[in-house]
């Protein structure tokens, strides 16, 4: 393709709009354009690598047994009520009305449909194992839309359904998913972990996800691994061992109101008192279903809100307001405390029963409790873990070693449906002995464009993007310096259609412009190699060609190019 043709607008400065590497190359370099919050359009050379993408996980699917359908994306609400995800979903559920004003669904995956599809028409046992996949765009009304393609609005997702007869069977079927994920990834130049994660509004018994390692920002998960074994969890899911209750020791002290004015952060209330966070416990208030729930945590935690939804089993978990706040309390933000708590549940962090004489707000304005002791100041309702990990602390499966984090983006999920959607939905089948069972189901996303930002996010540097050579848009770059000299010009495009021949995809940068420009442009938009056509390599009939990931620069004859390129490509 010749540049001058090709619509591929870069930019000189960065978009302001874009917080992340990834996100302002893509913008930058001409590969993305915003429409609206979480809405993209895919320009030519974006267009391309996703295809690619596309492509790879395609082959991987149908390699693994999966068949393509297309499912629509106008959902009628009905399944989703059904499923009972029109309520759990809540407002991440893009909804739509028509003209007779019945509900619609722009779908944002398809656990309901497809097992609507099912239900009726596969009835045997004989005509399982099942999987269908699809490639598509999906909808989803993030209450955060951010990062570019990260976290889109509509994005494009694959997304695989299983259907089992027995538990075993769908063993096998996951782990095939499992390593089609693998390798997809890895053929998309890109190491994936995999990771324990959170089920969530998807339901069904265990989940993975799989996770690029980033350094950087745009990696929105933080994942706990074990430095002694496999242990690998996302920090929703993930959890540690209790650390030494050394508190059991203390015998109890006289319970103490004391005065702490303008105290009211964890840092503040601490420092005032001189006594460390893990001997304050922070008093959380959340409405759960509109029901009002205390969270208590040590000073030194983070509340794990996941693990506290899943727990009270609540549809709608969200800090309740500080109006809320003051009228359970009696008192501002920042001094709820367990004490003369009326009407509460106290759900408790296992950590909470082994502290002795720690601090607590006192429901009063400017005022907390001191040497405060459970039984004999107040009682918890409810005791489980509801704090984050924090990394140093012990492998909750080993016991042995310590925690450490690391950031990832999730590009794929795997979920353990059990029979979920097919008892809501009542989709069944007659097994061998005769009996109508429920279906197993398996679902299993890849965010394809997601994927593809994820590649740029990890591979790239101050200059622009770094393809990995199976997804970049084109494998080389031919870069005549000065198309006004009639030499250059004409060897490129000897080399160029060389590449055709050869069955290289190339883009030729025909542009009259200075060679600076096209070397900046060249790099922002970072295909793997380039091929530069200038005045004194050709003297000696030579070009340069340039790899982009490790910036070598390699002098070959002019009739050797294409082939060297081919040679250098099927490393990269
Ligand atoms: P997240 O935790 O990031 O919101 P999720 O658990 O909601 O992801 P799934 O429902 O499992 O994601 O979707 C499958 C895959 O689709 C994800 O692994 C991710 O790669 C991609 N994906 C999910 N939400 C988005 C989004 N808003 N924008 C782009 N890709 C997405
Ligand atoms: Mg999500």
């Amino acid at each position: 393709m010749k540049w001058s043709q090709t619509y591929i607008p870069t930019l000189r400065d960065d978009p302001t709009e874009a917080e992340i590497a990834s996100h302002r190359l893509l913008v930058r370099a001409g590969y993305i354009r915003k429409l609206a919050a979480g809405v993209y359009n895919y320009l030519p050379l974006m267009q391309r690598v996703l295809l690619k993408v596309t492509q790879i996980v395609r082959e991987e699917m149908n390699a693994s047994g999966a068949q393509e359908i297309l499912m629509p994306v106008l959902h009628p609400s009905e399944l989703w009520r059904q499923s009972g995800r029109w309520e759990t979903v809540g407002r991440e559920l893009m909804r739509a009305r028509d003209r007779h004003d019945r509900d619609l669904v722009l779908g944002g995956t398809h656990e309901e449909v497809v097992t609507s599809l099912i239900r009726g028409e596969v009835k045997s046992y004989r005509q399982l194992p099942l999987n269908l996949y699809q490639i598509q765009n999906k909808f989803r009304d993030e209450i955060r839309p951010r990062f570019g393609l990260m976290r889109g609005r509509e994005f494009i997702m694959k997304d695989a359904y299983s259907f089992d007869k027995d538990e075993e069977s769908f063993k096998v079927a996951y782990q095939k998913m499992l390593d089609a994920y693998f390798k997809t990834f890895s053929r998309c130049g890109l190491e994936t972990r995999m990771v324990e994660a959170d089920t969530g509004a998807m339901g069904g018994k265990a989940a993975h996800e799989f996770m690029v390692i980033v350094d950087t920002e745009g990696g929105e998960n933080i994942i706990f691994y074990c430095d002694k074994c496999d242990y690998a969890a996302n920090m929703d899911k993930a959890s540690s061992l209790e650390e030494n209750p050394q508190e059991e020791e203390e015998s109890e002290k006289p319970l103490e109101k004391v005065a702490t004015p303008d105290a009211k952060s964890v840092e503040e209330v601490t420092a005032f008192l001189d006594v460390p966070a893990r001997k304050l416990a922070k008093t959380l208030l959340y409405k759960a279903d509109g029901k009002v729930v205390a969270a208590m945590i040590r000073g030194d935690r983070q509340i794990n809100e996941i693990k506290l939804e899943n727990f009270l089993g609540c549809i709608n978990l969200e800090m309740a307001d500080a109006q809320t706040v003051e009228k359970i309390t009696g008192a501002a933000v920042g001094f709820a405390g367990p004490l003369n708590l009326k009407g509460v549940t106290i759900v408790a962090d296992e950590e909470i029963p082994r502290l002795r004489n720690f601090v607590t707000g006192a429901n009063q304005n400017d005022y907390h409790f001191k040497n405060v002791n459970i039984g004999r100041d107040f009682k918890i309702d409810q005791v489980t873990e509801i704090r984050c990990a924090q990394e140093g602390e012990t492998c909750p499966r080993c016991e042995k070693g310590k925690l450490y984090t690391n950031r990832g983006i999730e590009v794929g999920n795997t979920f353990m449906l059990g029979t979920k959607y097919s008892q809501a939905l009542g989709a069944n089948f007659l097994d061998v002995d005769g009996k109508e069972k429920p279906f197993i189901m398996g679902s299993y996303g890849i965010g394809i464009t997601r994927t593809a930002q994820a590649a740029v996010e990890k591979f790239h540097d101050e200059k622009g993007i770094i393809w990995p050579a199976s997804i970049a848009p084109y494998s080389v770059e031919v870069l005549p310096l000065n198309v006004a000299d009639e030499m250059q010009t004409r060897v490129a495009f000897e080399i160029y259609e060389k590449t055709k021949e050869q069955g290289i995809e190339a883009l030729i940068d025909d542009r009259d412009e200075r060679a600076g420009v096209k070397f900046n442009d060249a790099d922002l938009i970072g295909l793997p190699l380039r091929i530069n056509v200038g005045a004194k390599s050709l003297k000696e009939n030579k070009v340069e060609i340039g790899v982009r990931k490790t910036r070598e620069v390699i002098s070959v004859g002019q009739n050797q190019a294409v082939e060297k390129c081919k040679e250098l490509l099927s490393d990269l």
